[in-house]
């Protein structure tokens, strides 16, 4: 029924979407919480073909998208445990653990996805 518009390009990069079609999916795994093979991703688009790892190296571009999130996410940890008492460090580190392991793969997943959507355009013409 009617015109089927594209998703915008914000809903396809946190839908972990491909950025040339908007439709194929980046990640072998669904989700932003996965562990297990989170990083796994198929070589192109299932949908449009384009080629994922555009380059040798491409991913590391993402970790700079990634890495200033997990920087503000631990500083307020590292501060509380570096000013705690000497029996609260523990915790604060303990904390500062879980912190990473939670938004860690959401956060390289959003770096990779975004990275690759500011690499690749938007193809109109693939409707
Ligand atoms: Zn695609």
């Amino acid at each position: 029924m009617g015109i089927k518009r594209p998703i915008s390009s914000f809903r396809s990069m946190f839908g972990l979407k491909c950025p040339r079609c908007r439709k194929g999916k980046l990640f072998t795994r669904r989700g932003l919480f996965v562990y297990r093979e989170m990083l796994k991703m198929p070589e192109n688009c299932a949908v449009c073909n384009q080629k994922f790892e555009i380059e040798p190296g491409f991913w590391i571009g993402a970790m700079w998208i990634s890495y200033p999130f997990v920087v503000a996410i631990e500083m307020p940890f590292f501060f509380l445990a570096l000013f705690a008492d000497d029996n609260n460090v523990w915790i604060y580190f303990g904390l500062m653990i879980v912190a990473f392991l939670i938004t860690w793969p959401f956060l390289v997943r959003i770096g990779r996805s975004a990275w690759i959507h500011v690499s690749i355009r938007y193809d109109k013409g693939l409707e």
